[in-house]
């Protein structure tokens, strides 16, 4: 299976009627398509990192729908169309392709984000836009790996909420630190359709914009940790009801963005800590001492944390983490 990208000038024909299903038959791997419009330089969207994340791409086809010329050019990167097309994250085996941007990845993975790099070089772009879908119950809300004011204003122009990740430091918005403002957009659950509305009135609007706007009101998260399930640990959720070494309390992802206090109940273990969970912080050191006590057999918050991304899915769970831990930034 080939991931060299696919360069494309406008749009291939019939593209706009596949859904995300379906592209892969089309375009045969990742791809690369530029849109004139009446202004440069060109607004870059990526869609479909994660292969099961389809509403980025609904809205980009209802974006492409509208009348020709655009209003602004358009530089459109459709990702994991493989995994698209059995409407998962990622197949087995294959890097997530959004972890692939930056360090060591080896493989098919690595050349395609070389590909893309070095096609982008000779591209200049007005800002970018990575679209995804949550996983949980989470708000929508704006990632930012920068806290310039051109990122925090497209993040603005989305959400007040955003959340600055430093880690992973592998994403595709790493390849635009020093080209243009970018914001990564968690648009909100996977089938919820008010995500594909929120993505077409953000590229809408970003698409008639003659300067990026700067800063604005948004409630600021960075994230600490990712906590982990150590690998091999068989684990449920409380809702499950089944018996497991590790029993995760339900309804902590109804929480996700919501203080949660020093000693709240975070699962049970008939285990040691460091056998079931892995706390890791932005440099990658394990601090799970300092953030989870297990206290007769229950794992409790050693202190208040914020969770996002808290998810019950475990292939999720296993292929990425469990959630973040934040902590508010002031606005
Ligand atoms: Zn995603």
């Amino acid at each position: 299976m080939t991931l060299t990208p696919s360069i494309f000038d406008g749009i291939p024909a019939g593209l706009l009627d596949c859904p995300a299903t379906e592209l892969a038959s089309v375009l045969g791997g990742p791809a690369l398509i530029r849109i004139r419009g009446a202004r440069e330089p060109a607004l870059f969207v990526s869609v479909l990192l994660h292969g099961n994340e389809v509403s980025g791409w609904n809205a980009v086809r209802r974006l492409l729908d509208m009348a020709q010329p655009l209003p602004r050019s358009l530089v459109l990167f459709i990702g994991n169309v493989h995994a698209a097309a059995r409407g998962v994250r990622m197949l087995p085996g294959q890097h997530d392709f959004n972890r692939i941007w930056r360090g060591e990845v080896i493989g098919p993975e690595a050349a395609l984000a070389d590909d893309v790099r070095s096609w982008l070089r000779g591209v200049s772009l007005f800002a970018a836009v990575d679209l995804h879908n949550n996983t949980g119950h989470n708000p929508h809300y704006s990632v930012l790996t920068r806290l310039d004011a051109g990122c925090r204003g497209l993040a603005y122009l989305f959400s007040d909420k955003a959340v600055y990740v430093e880690e992973p430091d592998t994403v595709l918005a790493r390849v635009f630190d020093d080209v243009c403002p970018v914001v990564t957009l968690e648009l909100g659950p996977i089938g919820d359709p008010m995500c594909e509305e929120r993505a077409v009135d953000f590229l809408t609007r970003c698409m008639m914009l003659t300067v990026v706007p700067v800063g604005g009101e948004i409630s600021l998260f960075r994230t600490r940790v990712r906590v982990h399930i150590q690998p091999g640990t068989d684990f449920s959720f409380a809702d499950d009801r089944r018996e497991a070494p590790l029993v995760l309390t339900s309804g902590v992802e109804g929480v996700n963005f919501h203080a949660l206090p020093a000693g709240t109940r975070f699962g049970h273990s008939t285990r040691p800590l460091a056998e079931v969970l892995r706390v890791l912080d932005v440099a990658h050191r394990d601090v799970t001492d300092e953030y989870f006590e297990l206290r007769n057999g229950d794992v409790e918050l050693r202190r208040a944390v914020v969770p996002a991304m808290y998810t019950t899915d475990p292939l999720v769970v296993m292929q990425d983490c469990l959630c973040y831990f934040m902590e508010p930034m002031g606005r």
